[in-house]
């Protein structure tokens, strides 16, 4: 069957590879589409600390099920946890699977999706009516519900999110499901409007606009009670400390290429939660299809271009050369 391979750094061909076979809990699936987000980026530009070549790509999943069990039959639509926990970990032994010491992603430490068929364990698959489109943004939006979980977000927070990229995206989505005041922040016009879209209620432009003046404007002088980094850049790590309110919550989704300096006595004069977030829980997947169920997510706006298997090369190259013509790309199997 045919796969999506990398190589090495900026080769990514379609190649041959066996069929997979069941193992014991594991169902067939077809795959109908897959995602590709700046992981899959990284991965192709040599920029992926994690992967190893050669490599199937795809974490982000819509499939049908071929082979089932008694609770997910055949014909059922399903997207896929792509992560594996050991069980055995501190992370595991604590309910938190999603932090596993040992995790492999699919595409990243083992192969993905973007092929013909896979075998996936039932627990990783969640069964859904959406559209194969939307089953493919589940697991990038997840991540930012996870983020919106650990900051504990209520109807009663404001929170504000650095980067409105895929992740960033979802954090919104996550804020805005959980009913707070969602405050955006991008240097894009467009992915600012697709934020508010998403139910971001303010939107801060950071090149034309005063970004503490802003945030301290809509928070009447207190600071976010969540701030929510999904960028990555040490001035965003820090702004995060330094405007959130006292007693708030800080999470960090992105990750900083370099160390990050930090006025630390904020940590303790504030009495910030400094949390890290990774990957996601069953209950983000849960709670990310029911939001795509009621509709409230841009799911055209968020979504670049889909394209067939064969042009997936050629597609990676060009998003290698133009990393902000694109958000979000799927290949249709
Ligand atoms: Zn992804
Ligand atoms: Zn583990």
């Amino acid at each position: 069957m045919k796969a999506l391979s990398l190589l090495g750094e900026g080769d990514a061909r379609i190649t041959e590879i066996a069929e997979p076979q069941p193992g014991a809990g594991e169902l067939l699936l077809k795959v109908e589409m897959v995602g590709l987000c700046g992981t899959d980026l990284n991965s192709f530009r040599g920029r992926n600390p994690l992967i190893t070549y050669p490599r199937v790509l795809g974490h982000e999943i819509a499939a049908t099920v071929l082979q089932g069990n008694a609770a997910i039959g055949a014909g059922t639509h399903v997207t896929v946890s792509p992560y594996t926990s050991c069980g055995r970990c501190p992370a595991c032994r604590r309910g938190r699977q999603n932090a596993c010491r040992y995790n492999e992603t699919f595409g990243v430490q083992r192969d993905g999706a973007i092929t013909e068929l896979l075998c996936v364990s039932a627990a990783k698959t969640y069964p859904s009516t959406l559209p194969l489109k939307d089953l493919c943004l589940v697991e990038p939006l997840t991540v930012g519900f996870h983020a919106c979980a650990r900051g504990r977000v209520t109807k009663d927070d404001v929170v504000a999110v650095f980067g409105c990229g895929g992740i960033g995206l979802g954090a919104i989505a996550g804020a805005a499901y959980r009913g707070a005041r969602t405050i955006a922040i991008d240097l894009d016009d467009a992915k600012l409007e697709t934020a508010r879209k998403a139910g971001a209620t303010d939107v801060i432009h950071s090149r034309k606009e005063d970004v503490r003046e802003r945030l301290r404007d809509i928070t009447a002088g207190d600071g976010p009670g969540v701030m929510i980094e999904a960028i990555g850049l040490p001035e965003t790590f820090r702004m995060a400390v330094e405007e959130a309110a006292f007693t708030g919550r800080v999470v960090y989704i992105g990750y900083a290429r370099e160390p990050v300096a930090y006025e630390t006595k904020l940590f303790v004069q504030k009495e910030l939660d400094i949390l890290g977030s990774r990957n996601a829980l069953p209950q983000d997947f849960l709670d990310v299809m029911a939001m795509l169920d009621a509709g409230r997510f841009p799911v055209a706006e968020a979504v670049t271009a889909i394209v067939p298997l064969d042009e997936a090369p050629s597609m990676l190259a060009q998003w290698s050369a133009n990393p902000a013509a694109f958000t979000k790309i799927m290949i249709q199997m």
